[in-house]
């Protein structure tokens, strides 16, 4: 350590973030108590919208459907950098007892993006009320429907990283696999790719005594099944890491029935484009030559739209972001962060420009966290500002980058 760049554009950072803790803690639990589904995010969109308004940004609504886009032009030159925030919540009914809980039974933020659109709206706050002394041209980034995989992908196609041309895209993850204090990188592939796929497997229905006469597509569904991690550990390098999932399985209607068809419902995830390519290459002619052998028919649909590939930080930029998570939190606080086989669709940012996403830790100090997506998921408030502060100290490293950096 270290050539991390003395923040001269707030010199008092910490103070600034310590002004406005209370106010993001409060509008999380806004968000935390209104939560909306992928694509159905008016409410918070229109929050969004009204604070970046009142600070002062030229907004973009509607981008992608519900997404926003802030746009903050320093008065200072400097570089174009985007912030991006997810803002959706998850189809579950809260367990927890906590005063702020969701007011939508079947609605839930669970994995935390009601923080990270209170983080994203402070810091645009934060820097605005710095407009005179800002570098370059802060975009922020707030972005729908990411547990459904499909907001950014359609917030690109509209435009959100042009007009200003976006140079590097940053964003964060609350997370409680580390607790409140805690800031984690990982270099190179962070998260894995997903894509979803259903089999329909069709034989021919008849009576449960009789097989033969019948071609029973719930047997030619269960060696699928089990063939498909076969495929894992035959077929793809065991240094690499890949993983099949059947989630659901639908057939039949009755103990004496033999059905006509029996669906499978799964996803893949991969580390690498090449295994991700050969295991979505390989699925379809390796379920219809298993319903083949057993006289049955086996059709494979890989979801378009509903996959992402993985998120992966060019080492330069996990790098930043490293050094400056030492500098804001000391070293003891930055532990090595493992990549994970979950999946997020800010890989699609980090297709199309150089920037990383990174870990932020929420988990409750007092008791075991539970998982991200759990009904009772909570988290430790702590991080956020935590969160606020390495969003300030990246975005402003980002809007001064020199090349030579
Ligand atoms: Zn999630
Ligand atoms: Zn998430």
């Amino acid at each position: 350590m270290s050539n991390v760049p003395v923040n001269k554009t707030i010199p008092d950072l910490a103070q600034e973030v310590r002004k406005r803790k209370d106010g993001l803690v409060a509008l999380r639990r806004d968000f935390h108590r209104h939560p909306e589904l992928g694509h159905e995010e008016r409410r918070t969109a229109g929050i969004i919208a009204e604070r970046l308004h009142a600070a002062g940004l030229e907004l973009r609504t509607g981008v992608g459907g519900t997404g926003v886009v802030g746009i903050l032009r320093g008065d200072k030159p400097g570089r174009v950098a985007a912030w991006r925030a997810d803002i959706d919540a998850l189809p579950l009914t809260e367990t927890l007892a906590l005063p702020f809980i969701s007011e939508i039974p079947g609605k839930m933020h669970a994995c935390g993006h009601d923080g990270h659109t209170a983080i994203a709206i402070a810091m645009a706050e934060t820097l605005a009320a710095h407009r005179s002394e800002l570098p370059g041209t802060a975009v922020f980034l707030f972005q729908p429907a990411e547990e459904v995989l499909g907001g950014a992908e359609s917030m690109i196609k509209e435009g959100a990283l042009e007009n200003p041309h976006v140079e590097t895209v940053l964003g964060l993850h609350l997370t409680t696999l580390f607790p409140a204090g805690h800031v984690a990188v990982k270099a190179g592939p962070s998260m894995a790719s997903a894509d979803f796929f259903d089999v329909v497997v069709r034989g021919k229905g008849g009576h449960g005594a009789f097989p033969h006469l019948s071609i029973d597509p719930i047997t030619v569904a269960a060696h699928i099944v089990i063939g498909l991690q076969d495929l894992v550990s035959r077929e793809v390098a065991a240094q690499e890491t890949a993983v099949m999932t059947v989630g659901q399985i639908e057939g039949g209607t009755k103990h004496n029935i033999i059905p006509e068809t029996a669906v499978l419902h799964g996803s893949i995830r991969a580390f690498k484009q090449p295994v991700r390519d050969q295991l979505v290459e390989r699925l379809g002619s390796f379920a219809s030559r298993i319903a083949q052998a057993y006289r049955a028919e086996a059709r494979v649909q890989i979801l378009n739209g509903s996959g992402c590939p993985a998120v992966v930080n060019p080492a330069d930029w996990a790098g930043h972001v490293h050094d400056l998570a030492v500098d804001e939190v000391g070293a003891g606080c930055v532990p090595e962060a493992e990549a994970i086989m979950g999946s997020d669709d800010m890989s699609l940012f980090l297709k199309e420009r150089p920037g990383c996403y990174f870990w932020v830790g929420a988990a409750p100090a007092d008791k075991e966290p539970m998982p991200h997506h759990h009904p009772g998921f909570e988290m430790d408030e702590r991080g956020l500002e935590v969160g606020l502060r390495m969003g300030l100290r990246t975005m402003l490293y980002a809007l001064q980058k020199r090349d030579r950096e």
